[in-house]
This record gives C-alpha cells, structure tokens and sequence, in this order.
C-alpha cells in the first residue's frame, strides 16, 4: 500500500507521514530547509536516468536486484562517469578488495556529488590500498573466538553465527574484509549442524545472532530452517538477525520473509544505516514491513571520516531513524581493518558527538557510542565526562550547557520514627484501598 510520504530536512530522503512522531524530540533536523529540496530524490532521478528500462517487477525482485550487482569496474563505468585515473585507481583497488552494488544502492547515491556518503561506502577508493595502515585483517580476533567454523562464544551468553561471507554491497568499511578474498561461500548442513550441536549444549547461550556476511542473501526457507531449529532449544531465548538488507536491498524484506519472521518470534533485526541519505521511500516501507511481522528493529552504525563524523550528520540520521521506528542503538567507532584507515576517524571525534547531541535531542535518538575493543577484548561504550570535580560528599557536574551543577552524593540517613502517627488516614494503607483512594 502506497503512503503519503515526506521531506526529512534538506536532504534526499523521505519518510512515511503516518510514522512521524508528535513527542519530545521530533523537531526537524538542525539545517536545511525544504526551499533548497531538488524536485526528486536520486532514488527517483538516478532509477529513471539509469535503469529506466528495467521494468517495476524486476527492479522490485530482490533476486534480479542481486543478479544484477554491478561488480567490475567495466559495469560501473557504463553509469558512473570515470575519469582514465580514477577507471584505473578503481581496477587496482577491486584486485584486492572486490566491489559489489545493487542497482537499488547505486540509484540512492547523488552521482553528481563526489562526496556523496552513500558513494563513499560502496565505490573503492585507492586510499584502500595506499594508505599506511595502522589495521589488522581480524582486528575483533573473530576466528579466535570461533568453537567451531562459523560460531564465535565470546560472550557468556550469547553466540554468533556466521552463515555466509556473502554481501549483495560490499561496504569499504567492512570489519570482515578479509572474507572477500575467500571467494564467495556458504555453510554446509554439516557446518550448521555442529554449530546447532554446540548450542544445544550449552545451555548458558540464551541470544543467537545470525550474520554473515549478511545472511539473507540466503533463501528464506533456509534461514528458517536454520531458525526452527534455534527454536526447538530451550534455552534460546531470542534470536537476532543483523543484516544490512533493508538498506541496501530492501525489496529484500518480502512477505515470505516477514510471515516467517512472525511464525519463529521473538526476533530481533539490526540493520546498519550510516547516513539519513539512505533513508529512502524503499528502506522505510521495508522497516515497516520487519515491525508489522513483530520484530523490533535496531540500528548500528559505523562512524566514518567524511560520511557521519560530524554532530549535524549524526543528529539527521538518528532523528530519521527514529521517524521509521528504527532505535538508534550502537554508533561503532570504525574497526582497525585492513583497507579502512582513510575512513577511521578518532574515537576523541565520537566522544565529542555524543556531548554535541546530548540534551539537544531527545535521548532516544542518541546512540551508544561504542568501541570493539582490538583482540575481542569486548565492546566497550563511551560517554563524554560531565563531571569536573568531587569529594567524599559531592560531585560537580557539567551540564550539557556547561552549566556547573553539585551534587550530593551520600546516602541519608533514616530519620527517627515520631512517637505516634498522625491521625492521617494516607498512613493505614487498608483503609486507603477500601476507600479505593489512590495513593501513587
Ligand atoms: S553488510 Fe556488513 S558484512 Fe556485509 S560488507 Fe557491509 S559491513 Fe561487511
């Protein structure tokens, strides 16, 4: 069903009216004004211009979307205009990490802009490969973690398991990079099996996060058969699926995928939008598809040089988010990979955009700013410092105006009881419910 749909701030995107919100919070983004609004969104425009033969059953079949990845610098020239030097910077780079972009990813970048955010995290760039690098293959030690091939226990409760290496978009980000050169692979039956076995006897594993690669590349049936046997264990008590579908394939979330979702609940989907460009007709109406199937849906992005860095960036996307009924839940400071570092900002830069969000937006769009500490040392999640001075008694805070605040900070003590109680009928509680008066 078509909704009414409209403008988030000055950007390309769009939002379904019937999910604004009306609450604290749900003021427009900080710039921008929907005078300076193009007549259409590159979703619009670049579809047309570019793919304007393809015809709406296709281009709405997730399985044409993924047979027609553009995945060699050839295809990408037939739509993206490229200059000798950056045609062979883009060969050299797709040599060691490959590309991969769905038609429907391509349509949503603004190809006119050359610092278009959605470009920059799906079209190689020669700072791949010629940047010296501070990362490691598998900065998280993922492969150290893993109990057998594909499930990673790093955590008491809760497991990973990683059915796929593959990806209809290949982000220049990814943490998992070092999969790419494997060639494109899924897990056995065998493989699954063990995993499941593992599972079952562990009964401390209460969580199961499905991922990949992104594991709905798989078929649905598949994926169900995997999740109902997840179901037969006791001791699981939720399954989360994290997938980057909904942002960069979301005729992906079909109704065969979203009535297996109800059947098998509770589920939860993580998605990864990283800018409020990628916030588009198609990924809204998907999201609101997971959520009608009872799946509450999250959101981890990476933070990127250039892309999200910034307190203005941040605030649209989370403010988005929030309009489709996604929570902003993790912004992850960029893993140490391999073929990352001209993305990686410092953590000092995340620090300090949680303190430029903080008490300027509703706390609901205000994501855990997070670091996945090298080795698997664990996940770990900063704030800014508020408090600027304290003794035994009291702390000293700084608001989020930089207002100075005290504290105190001891326990009081419990006063001595007085010898007789008033005559107050709020003290004989019987009383106060026979009378049916309400007391809280
Ligand atoms: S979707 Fe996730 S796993 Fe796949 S390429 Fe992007 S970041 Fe990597």
């Amino acid at each position: 069903m078509k909704k009414n749909l409209k403008r988030i701030g000055s950007n390309n995107s769009f939002i379904p009216l019937s999910d604004s919100c009306n609450g604290e919070g749900d003021d427009e983004p900080p710039s921008g004004g929907e005078d300076s609004e193009p007549p259409q969104p590159p979703s619009v425009a670049n579809r047309l211009k570019l793919f304007g033969t393809i015809p709406d059953k296709d281009w709405n079949d997730w399985k044409w979307q993924f047979r027609n990845r553009i995945t060699s610098v050839e295809q990408l020239s037939k739509y993206v205009s490229l200059s000798a030097t950056r045609y062979a910077e883009i060969s050299a780079v797709t040599g060691v990490y490959p590309l991969s972009i769905t038609p429907y990813y391509l349509s949503i970048m603004d190809l006119n802009d050359p610092h278009d955010p959605v470009a920059m995290q799906a079209i190689p760039s020669i700072e791949e490969i010629t940047f010296k690098t501070t990362g490691v293959e598998d900065p998280l030690g993922e492969e150290k973690d893993s109990v057998v091939p594909g499930l990673v226990h790093r955590y008491p409760d809760r497991v990973l398991m990683v059915l796929t290496d593959i990806c209809p978009m290949l982000c220049r980000h990814c943490t998992r990079k070092r999969e790419w050169k494997n060639g494109d692979w899924i897990r056995t039956p065998n493989d699954i099996e063990r995993m499941l076995n593992y599972i079952r006897l562990n009964k401390n594993i209460r969580d199961v996060i499905l991922s990949g690669g992104d594991c709905l590349t798989l078929s649905t049936k598949h994926l169900a058969d995997v999740i109902r046997e997840l179901r037969q264990i006791n001791h699981v008590e939720i399954i989360r699926i994290g997938t980057r579908f909904p942002v960069v394939l979301p005729q992906r979330i079909d109704s065969e995928f979203c009535d297996m979702l109800s059947e098998y609940g509770p589920i939860w989907l993580n998605t990864h939008f990283n800018t409020v460009n990628e916030i588009t007709p198609d990924s809204a109406a998907a999201i609101d598809r997971v959520i009608r199937a009872g799946v509450p849906v999250n959101n981890q992005s990476v933070l990127m040089r250039g892309i999200n860095d910034t307190v203005e960036k941040q605030t649209r996307l989370c403010q988005g988010l929030l309009k489709i009924k996604v929570r902003p839940y993790y912004l992850f400071q960029c893993d140490e990979v391999q073929g990352t570092d001209h993305l990686r900002t410092t953590i000092d830069t995340g620090i300090k955009i949680i303190e430029g969000m903080r008490g300027f937006t509703s706390g609901l769009a205000i994501p855990n700013f997070t670091v996945d500490l090298p080795q698997g040392s664990g996940k770990i999640t900063l704030q800014p410092n508020y408090i600027v001075a304290r003794n035994e008694k009291e702390i000293l805070f700084s608001n989020y105006l930089g207002r100075m605040i005290n504290c105190n900070n001891t326990l009081t003590e419990q006063t001595a009881a007085p010898e007789t109680q008033p005559a107050d009928p709020f003290y004989n509680f019987s009383e106060v419910m026979d009378a049916d008066r309400i007391i809280v």
